[in-house]
């Protein structure tokens, strides 16, 4: 797998507004926030998207979202609520192919979350 921004962002070899790292993974805050908070959740090891994730990957990708929830602890917005995303592949919206888990808080978030297309005339 060729390696991708985020690893860069592992090594220190790009800089990002780091929130959070452990063995398993890092968060930091999204460049173009998409909410009042928005950070991602990534796993050190590189998965390129959802569809690679392997049996043994199972532990550091549920560690995700442990990692979610205890920074949505610490930063005051579990009790009010917020919204863990992961995209895969072109119609799931994702750009970067290592895997990340989008948390976005601080207003309310609207559901369905997509917009719909623009309908082709008949
Ligand atoms: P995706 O579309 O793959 O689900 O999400 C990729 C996310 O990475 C986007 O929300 C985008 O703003 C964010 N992103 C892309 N490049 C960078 C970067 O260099 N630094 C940071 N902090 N976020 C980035």
């Amino acid at each position: 797998m060729s390696e991708t921004l985020f690893t860069k962002i592992i090594n220190r070899e790009i800089p990002a507004d780091i929130i959070y790292e452990d063995d398993l993974a890092l968060a930091f805050n999204d460049i173009n926030p998409q909410a009042p908070t928005h950070f991602l959740v990534i796993p050190k090891k590189p998965i390129a998207t959802i569809n690679d994730i392997q049996q043994a990957d199972r532990e550091v990708v549920g560690h995700l979202h442990w990692v979610a929830a205890q920074l949505a602890e610490q930063q005051g917005f579990a009790e009010q609520g917020y919204r863990t995303v992961m995209n895969c592949n072109e119609y799931g919206g994702q750009t970067v192919f290592h895997i990340h888990l989008h948390v976005l808080a601080g207003k309310p978030m609207g559901w369905p979350p997509y917009q719909e297309r623009l309908k082709t005339p008949v």
